[in-house]
């Protein structure tokens, strides 16, 4: 079974540089050469996607007329996300400023640009009502969130990764099929600090399916009227966790959109994510299905 999967997010241009130590107010500091790679929640998602395969995958964002969005479209576009309804807008493309320092943490200031600027044309939403799943993050501002969620056909499942963190408003969560959020995002959004299974269930309180990412232990897959899943993690060196929760994310979306149950879908999202630590990178480091395949052997 093919489905369809639209990704409505952001794109972004990740500026990467090593650094002995992240830089304190009003100090400079030399760090190692720069990288200009792919990145952005939505793009990466959609990547993501697309690679998993037995599901067409549209990127719905907006890019500016700049160097920066040809970077992303021949990223989208290697990995077979269908760009054609991208919106071009007068504002940069996305920018990420990332210093990377020697214990691996990063510190991460974005400049949205025209994500922000994103304003769903009629085509965009034409695309949405003919997805299986829609998959929308917190880069883009949430009035798409509810364009993206009011386009969707019956039967259609509304999945957003609540990241980065921010409240929800009522009707938001009342737009949802599925939230997948990291832990620090499930404590922020059920206002307390508990064990996954805990927050998993008082977030079902606001929407029918949770997904709570654990890191390298996997995930939590919860559904209301159901027992929760764990889904534990699969053993990898991690090299570099930049993208792993928009990999899953992509993955996850895909597994759906051709019919899998959600623990199926999240166990193959985990495979894929666990992958994708083993590599640099953000986009770079999405695996296809074969890859995934063959390291499940
Ligand atoms: P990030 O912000 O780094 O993209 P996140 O905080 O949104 O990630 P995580 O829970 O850290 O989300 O990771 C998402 C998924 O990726 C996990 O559920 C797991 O399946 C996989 N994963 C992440 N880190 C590892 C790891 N070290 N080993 C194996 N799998 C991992």
């Amino acid at each position: 079974m093919t489905g369809q999967v639209v990704v409505v997010g952001s794109a972004n241009v990740d500026l990467v540089v090593d650094v002995p130590r992240h830089p304190g107010g009003g100090e400079t500091i030399l760090g190692g050469d720069l990288r200009r790679t792919p990145g952005g929640k939505g793009a990466n998602s959609a990547v993501a996607a697309a690679r998993a395969g037995g599901a067409e995958t549209t990127f719905v964002g907006a890019l500016g007329r700049d160097e920066s969005a040809e970077l992303l479209l021949a990223s989208l576009e290697r990995a077979g996300v269908r760009t054609d309804l991208v919106s071009r807008v007068d504002a940069p493309t996305g920018t990420a400023l990332i210093t990377v320092s020697p214990d691996g943490e990063n510190a991460i200031v974005v400049a949205p640009g025209a994500n922000a600027r994103l304003e769903l044309t009629a085509a965009q939403v034409e695309r949405i009502a003919h997805a299986d799943v829609v998959l929308a993050q917190l880069e883009i501002p949430l009035d798409m969130v509810r364009a993206a969620a009011a386009a969707r056909r019956p039967g259609a499942r509304m999945v957003l990764n609540a990241a980065p963190s921010q409240d929800l408003p009522g009707d938001v969560w009342d737009a949802l099929d599925l939230l997948i959020v990291n832990e620090y995002e499930a404590a922020d959004l059920a206002h307390t600090q508990a064990a996954p299974e805990e927050l998993a269930a008082a977030l079902l309180e606001r929407v029918p399916a949770v997904v709570i990412t654990l890191g390298a232990e996997g995930s939590l897959v919860a559904q209301r009227d159901r027992e929760p899943v764990r889904v534990p993690g699969v053993k990898v060196d991690a090299v570099d966790t930049t993208g792993a929760g928009d990999t899953f994310c992509g993955v996850l979306a895909a597994g759906l959109a051709r019919g899998l149950d959600l623990a199926g879908a999240a166990r193959l999202a985990g495979a894929a994510a666990a992958l994708a630590v083993t590599r640099p990178g953000a986009q770079d480091a999405v695996p296809t299905a074969a890859e995934v395949e063959e390291s499940a052997k």
